[in-house]
């Protein structure tokens, strides 16, 4: 089974992505959480990305796409992946598709969290005190807006097209609201 969590930065989808690991088994694969290991740990690849995150901006398309053909085989393993931050745009989508056609896989769900952009701003603020994260600062936060603007949101209608389940959810309120939300949505998924 492979699932996307979708939706603009600060929508939760690492916390709710988590949560759902825990309580279906399936493996949590977030991009954003890999390229930060990189650029902690300091290799090649994180020196490339590292400035490109600071600056709010994507990191380009192919990099991506080997970091995910590398870790989506194990990820893949049981019950399934539940992909995080990726395809965040749409040659993303296809090369995940064409990855995943090749093992006579493909997309089954996405869950897209609904969130008002203000409150996305508030809380990724709210982050930066708590997580201290480089790229929550205002002005970082209104560039990865943009970006989710012109180039990610195009991936849900991609799906869409192909007739993928999208269960839009409202990512307002609690953690734990949102979660019982997502579990209503896709309960006997796993069974499908
Ligand atoms: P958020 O959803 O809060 O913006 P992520 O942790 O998903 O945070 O991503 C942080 C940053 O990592 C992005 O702003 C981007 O620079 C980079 N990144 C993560 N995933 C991708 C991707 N699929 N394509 C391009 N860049 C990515």
């Amino acid at each position: 089974m492979i699932g996307i969590i979708f939706g603009p930065p600060g929508s939760g989808k690492g916390t709710q992505a988590a949560r759902l690991e825990k309580d279906l088994g399936i493996h949590h694969l977030s991009t954003g959480d890999i390229l930060r290991g990189e650029v902690a740990k300091g290799t090649p690849l994180g020196k490339e990305v590292g400035r490109i995150m600071a600056a709010g901006d994507l990191v380009p398309d192919g990099l991506i796409v080997d970091v995910v053909r590398s870790r989506l085989p194990d990820a893949e393993q049981g019950v399934g992946a539940l992909l995080d931050g990726f395809p965040r745009t749409v040659a993303q989508a296809r090369a995940l598709d064409s990855m995943l056609s090749d093992e006579g896989h493909r997309v089954n769900f996405i869950v897209a969290l609904d969130v008002p952009e203000e409150l996305l701003v508030d809380r990724l603020l709210h982050r930066a005190q708590v997580e201290g994260r480089t790229d929550d600062t205002r002005e970082v936060i209104a560039e990865r807006m943009r970006e989710y603007h012109k180039l990610t949101e195009a991936v849900l209608d991609h799906y869409r097209k192909q007739g993928v389940r999208i269960h839009e959810v409202d990512g307002t309120g609690s953690p734990d609201e949102v979660f019982d939300r997502i579990h209503a949505a896709i309960s006997g998924i796993s069974s499908r």
